[in-house]
């Protein structure tokens, strides 16, 4: 059937369907594509891409990887979804998995990144009222955390809260980095510090080394809580589960989702036990959240990402990747910075990003950009050195032909 339907239309006459029918609200790239395996995917003229952006950090075990496959497959035979009236037997199973695995005692599912947030900005504020304190969430310049009206004014890029006045209240922001900034910045009004380890649609910036640890005695001495969006710098995309564990400093709060599904819509908020106290019978709730089919998904995914080698695996990987990435960095005009982690880079140009984005993609290679002048590297973490080199030549092409 969906062959057929495929056939019936070309390509030409997907991208007009969906620029005549869909809200205007992406400027895509004129492609679709079809299939996907591992680190590649196929339009639907049958052209073959090799992709280094994985769905913006979700599809991190590459596409259809067979172990997630085959637990969506059983899982949709068997049950997809009952309510969170009932006890869920997928979900208690992943959260399980999530709390063995990093600094939280309690977890609540939801289907989204920004969801997962709004869960994390509920819980601080429940939690700081319970003690008189304000519901304040200090938020850094530059970041990203999600596109709900809350999630957006904690976003620090103004340039997406246009036309949405009025915004909620209590989203100070500091400069990203600046230990001095948030310590003038906190006080009885704070209810916490929201950070992203690396911030990743802001710019691929990378803090100074000993800023979460200045953030944790910050947050402590003032007795507020430090929480952490890993919603793409988490599930390995660092080269560890999470990418606090570089600096080994804990939050009191994370959240999760992209690539915790491996694509199937799934968000988390993790916490410790006394901070999760404050959320009790009602005080919050998601229809789909941690459904049956979503949590088999990511049961799989964390099954993968926790096996023995597979982390490893990815850092070996991840150091050859930068190689390449600081050779290409010196052939591309215009360079100004390599910066990032593990599976998660940005190149820095004095100039337009978007040029060199659309010559990859016609050379059958995707990447992306973070920000107007950051190239974007977000490779599946399962992505072989072969396809490492092969992404190598095709940005020397490019390289050649914009010089
Ligand atoms: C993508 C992203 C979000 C938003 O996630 P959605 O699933 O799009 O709501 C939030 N924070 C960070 C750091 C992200 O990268």
């Amino acid at each position: 059937m969906r062959e057929r339907n495929m056939q019936a239309h070309d390509m030409k006459q997907w991208i007009e369907l969906s620029e005549q029918t869909l809200a205007r609200t992406y400027a895509r790239f004129p492609v679709a594509f079809v299939r996907g395996r591992k680190s590649r995917l196929w339009d639907a003229e049958g052209r073959e891409y090799i992709d280094f952006l994985a769905g913006i950090s979700v599809v991190s075990l590459g596409h259809c990887h067979p172990k997630v496959t085959a637990a969506i497959k059983k899982q949709a035979g068997t049950l997809l979804h009952t309510s969170n009236l009932y006890h869920i037997p997928e979900q208690a199973d992943l959260a399980r998995k999530l709390v063995d695995a990093s600094f939280a005692d309690r977890a609540f599912f939801c289907n989204s990144g920004a969801e997962a947030n709004e869960a994390a900005i509920k819980l601080a504020r429940r939690h700081a009222h319970a003690q008189d304190r304000g519901g304040d969430i200090i938020c850094m310049h530059d970041s990203f955390h999600g596109r709900t009206l809350a999630t957006i004014t904690a976003t620090g890029q103004i340039k997406y809260q246009e036309g949405l006045d009025p915004l909620p209240a209590g989203f100070p922001k500091v400069p990203f980095g600046d230990l001095d900034a948030v310590r003038d910045a906190v006080g009885d009004r704070t209810a916490a510090v929201l950070v992203e380890p690396i911030q990743a649609e802001g710019g691929i910036n990378v803090p100074p080394v000993g800023y979460l640890e200045g953030l944790r005695e910050i947050c402590d001495s003032a007795g507020t809580l430090l929480i952490y969006d890993e919603i793409q710098t988490g599930m390995g995309r660092t080269g560890t589960l999470f990418a606090y564990e570089h600096e080994g400093v804990a939050p009191d709060i994370m959240t999760l989702a992209k690539a915790l599904g491996a694509g199937v819509p799934i968000g988390c908020m993790l916490a410790t036990e006394e901070v999760a106290a404050a959320f009790g019978p009602g005080s919050h709730a998601s229809t789909f959240g941690g459904n049956p089919l979503a949590c088999a998904a990511a049961n799989a995914v964390v099954d993968v990402m926790t096996e023995d080698a597979f982390l490893e695996g990815v850092r070996k990987k991840a150091r050859y990747l930068e190689k390449v990435l600081k050779s290409i960095a010196s052939r591309l005009p215009g360079v100004k910075e390599l910066r990032g982690r593990g599976m998660l880079w940005g190149i820095e140009l004095d100039r337009d990003a978007a040029p060199i984005v659309q010559h990859a993609l016609e050379s059958g290679l995707l990447i992306g950009s973070a920000g107007p002048n950051v190239l974007r590297f977000a490779p599946p973490l399962v992505v072989t050195r072969k396809d490492i080199t092969l992404m190598a030549s095709i940005m020397e092409e490019v390289a050649a032909e914009i010089a």
